[in-house]
């Protein structure tokens, strides 16, 4: 938590700066009003959540006679905290009984896969877990380099193939390693070409379906860069029509003063936030907590 409010606030965080402003007058007029609702717009809160959780909190404020500063700004605390659906399972589908849970990392090209995948696996092998790492981005040509580099640096077997290779046979390799030598968790890394839509949505479609000549996948993970903001959502629905997205990894929040983009991911995907990327560094992923994320935001 300390760590999540240091790299949000180190951003400059556009949210606590604009609301800090307008609470600290004594009079919550219209105008204070429209300013609330501008922060929250400005931190990629985006427009519908936002008009949900102004009006909430304007009804809370009437019904309760809020007056200071601090009062509204925890009411305020408990919308967007409530906005975020505390209540949803932020569990990674990480082990399982009978062989190797199977987790396949999803987004475009740039948006932090390879990179979260080695942090997880990190996080994994950290809690004595044993993982395999499988590259199957073999489209971008240093991709399966820098996931073995991951994999040496956190203690993680990496499968790979010739530069070119199927995809799908990398994959099914991986998983195919991971049951073999009875590890915990096979982590795979896809490719992520969006400018080919069709392309695409064939290839993760064959990825999954050859993965699942083992067994069930049992997460799978979509990587967004908060700093893409609304675009990222237009991304990420042509990820949900070509796979069961099970969770979203929102990375690079460290460079974003935009940290409201969650509570967008959270309300338009309806598929929960699950991690957080906040840095390049191996330690650089946290859980996602929403009631800590909303304190370190309006921090
Ligand atoms: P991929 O193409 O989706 O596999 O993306 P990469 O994992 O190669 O990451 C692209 C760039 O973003 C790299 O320079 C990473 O170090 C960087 N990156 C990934 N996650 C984060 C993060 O949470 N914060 C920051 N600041 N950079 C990140």
């Amino acid at each position: 938590l300390v760590r999540l409010r240091a790299r949000l606030s180190r951003s400059q965080n556009a949210l606590g700066r604009g609301l800090l402003a307008v609470l600290s007058r004594d009079h919550l007029d219209e105008d204070a009003w429209e300013e609330i609702e501008d922060s929250l717009i400005t931190a990629d809160v985006g427009i519908e959540p936002t008009r949900v959780i102004v009006e909430r909190l304007r009804e809370r404020v009437r019904v309760l006679g809020s007056r200071t500063v601090t009062e509204v700004r925890e009411q305020l605390a408990e919308e967007l905290t409530a906005a975020l659906d505390p209540g949803m399972d932020r569990t990674l589908a990480s082990t399982k009984a009978d062989g190797p849970a199977v987790i396949l990392v999803v987004g475009v090209n740039g948006a932090g896969k390879t990179t979260t995948c080695g942090k997880i696996a990190r996080v994994l092998v950290a809690d004595g877990r044993s993982v395999v790492l499988g590259a199957a981005d073999t489209f971008r040509a240093a991709a399966s380099e820098q996931l073995a580099t991951w994999g040496e640096r956190v203690g993680a077997e990496t499968v790979r193939g010739p530069e070119g290779a199927d995809p799908a046979s990398v994959a099914f390799d991986a998983v195919k390693r991971g049951i073999d030598t009875g590890v915990d968790t096979v982590l795979i890394d896809t490719a992520g070409r969006l400018q080919n839509k069709v392309g695409l949505m064939d290839e993760l479609g064959k990825v999954k379906r050859v993965v699942e000549k083992h067994g069930p996948v049992d997460e799978t993970l979509l990587i967004l860069d908060a700093t893409t903001g609304q675009n990222g959502l237009e991304q990420a629905r042509v990820f949900m029509e070509a796979v069961n997205v099970t969770g979203v990894v929102l990375t690079k929040l460290d460079g974003t003063a935009k940290g409201g983009i969650v509570i967008a991911v959270q309300n338009k995907l309806g598929i929960p936030v699950k991690l957080v990327g906040l840095g390049e560094g191996p330690d650089d992923l946290a859980p996602f907590e929403p009631k800590a994320f909303v304190d370190a935001l309006l921090d």
